[in-house]
């Protein structure tokens, strides 16, 4: 396919739940399967967990750099969760976006309403839920990294955060893991054709135009 079919700005696939709904496992798969979409590497000031590296699910730093780089406008958006900062570094998003590749962010409530704010345009927002709460503890148990009290105040978060499911563009429920991924990758595809991200179709529409004219003023068709 030509350049002028194919070209498009880049979108950002938001993606934001509760805990315990698995967007863990969901964006691990998204990122093994989708070769042109990369994640948004957050800043945080959580300390790493013991199967999380540096760079590739976090920028581990501490806090009077995370305070640096936001007071800097380094961030496109940030927001404190359960007492650690948490943000995304604005050069990369901006330069993957005006390059046409798209953006994976797993980012919470606040931080999509901060980027809706911004580049509405540009995103397309999904809210993942888990079908119950026994379930949504029984992954939180599973991932053992958290004990009882940090699970109690996961869960008050998550408590707040389903109120907003309304403000998101599409609605999953992780009731089966490769159900919930195939409608995450149906969601990605379909938005990649929206309209309005793709303004260079333009040429093509017109050279249709052009070549339609041409048939009908003609009366008949080309041999
Ligand atoms: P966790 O500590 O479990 O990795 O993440 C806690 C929460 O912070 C999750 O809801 C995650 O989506 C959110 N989060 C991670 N990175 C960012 C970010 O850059 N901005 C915002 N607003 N939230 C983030």
């Amino acid at each position: 396919m030509s350049d002028a079919v194919t070209a498009r700005r880049g979108l950002m696939l938001i993606l934001t739940s509760p805990s315990g709904a698995g967007k863990s496992t969901l964006t691990r798969q998204l990122l093994q399967n989708e070769t042109d979409i990369a994640l948004s590497v957050s800043v945080t000031t959580r300390s790493r967990r013991k199967d999380e590296i540096d760079g590739v699910h976090y920028h581990f730093i501490d806090r009077p750099a995370f305070e640096r780089m936001r007071d800097a406008g380094e961030l496109l958006e940030w927001a404190e969760v359960h007492g650690n900062f948490y943000g995304t570094p604005r050069r990369a998003v901006e330069e993957a976006l005006s390059a046409g590749k798209d953006v994976l962010f797993d980012i919470d409530v606040a931080g999509v309403r901060q980027l809706a704010d911004m580049v509405r345009e540009d995103m397309a927002t999904v809210f993942l839920l888990p079908p119950s709460v026994t379930e949504q503890i029984a992954r939180l148990k599973r991932r053992a990294s958290d004990d009882d009290a940090a699970i109690l105040k996961r869960l008050r978060t998550a408590r707040d955060e389903i109120g907003h499911w309304a403000d998101f563009d599409y609605i999953l429920v992780n009731e089966d893991i490769a159900r919930a991924f195939s409608e995450l990758r149906a969601i990605l595809h379909a938005e990649r054709l929206k309209q309005r991200r793709r303004p260079k179709l333009e040429a093509l529409i017109g050279e249709l135009g052009r070549d339609l004219d041409k048939v009908l003023e003609a009366g008949r068709l080309p041999s």
